[in-house]
């Protein structure tokens, strides 16, 4: 159990993660084009315990405005990252949103605190059932997490408003731009293992055509390629 000074501790160190990311939207507003966090955005990452979805063994690490590993290999996206993707969504309260790489259910737990529904597919099994549970416990009732190669997007619950990718893939895959609504974006890493990766943001546009731009030079974990 946690005391009411360790809470009243992460919540001080949640806001000051807060502010951290404010300030990394002011220093790259002419590469991503967002000079501040948008409120709802704001709101989330101050209210998502990012404590309770890493291993304990990193609770105390949580709030820094870093990756951080959450086993099997994998790690939790910056804090900055997680905003700026969800903010280049431009999540609308009743959006259903697919995201691809749970992890450890952060990157989930934000864009269920704005958004009316997410789907979230993880390939590791153990690390998609440990978010899925810690999800559960800490209150989203929103959030479906899924075990399964992401590659392939969920056809039985597209379309989709919005679709973030969190793990890096060469190319974007097919299936997820066909699962894409008209006037709906994706945030995806796109490169190779070690390489040059940029977070590119596609937006379908109403004739069902794409406009892709390239964001920010990033480093993602691999997406592991469909089969
Ligand atoms: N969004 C996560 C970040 C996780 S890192 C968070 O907020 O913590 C990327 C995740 O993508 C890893 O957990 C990895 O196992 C997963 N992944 C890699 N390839 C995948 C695929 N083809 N389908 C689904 N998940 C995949």
């Amino acid at each position: 159990m946690l005391g009411t000074a360790d809470a009243q501790d992460f919540a001080a160190q949640r806001s000051r993660m807060v502010s951290e990311v404010e300030a990394m939207y002011a220093q790259t507003r002419a590469e991503t084009g967002l000079a501040r966090m948008s409120p709802a955005v704001r709101a989330a990452l101050g209210k998502v315990e990012r404590h309770r979805l890493v291993p304990p063994g990193e609770a105390s690490r949580a709030y820094r405005n870093h990756p951080l590993p959450i086993g099997s290999g994998q790690t939790i996206s910056q804090p900055y990252i997680v905003a700026l993707s969800t903010d280049l969504l431009n999540v609308r309260p009743s959006d259903v949103i697919l995201e691809v790489g749970t992890g450890s259910g952060y990157q989930a737990a934000v864009l269920a605190e704005i958004a009316a529904k997410v789907f979230s597919i993880e390939i590791i099994a153990s690390l998609g059932r440990q978010a899925a549970r810690r999800l559960e416990e800490l209150g989203y009732r929103n959030v479906e997490v899924r075990i399964g190669d992401g590659y392939q997007g969920w056809p039985e619950k597209a379309p989709f408003d919005a679709i973030v990718v969190t793990a890096a893939a060469p190319s974007v895959p097919p299936a997820l731009l066909e699962q894409l609504r008209p006037g709906g974006r994706m945030v995806i890493p796109v490169g190779s293992e070690g390489g040059m990766q940029y977070l590119e943001l596609i937006t379908r546009r109403a004739d069902g055509g794409f406009d892709e731009r390239r964001v920010l030079p990033v480093r993602f974990v691999p997406l592991v390629p469909g089969k």
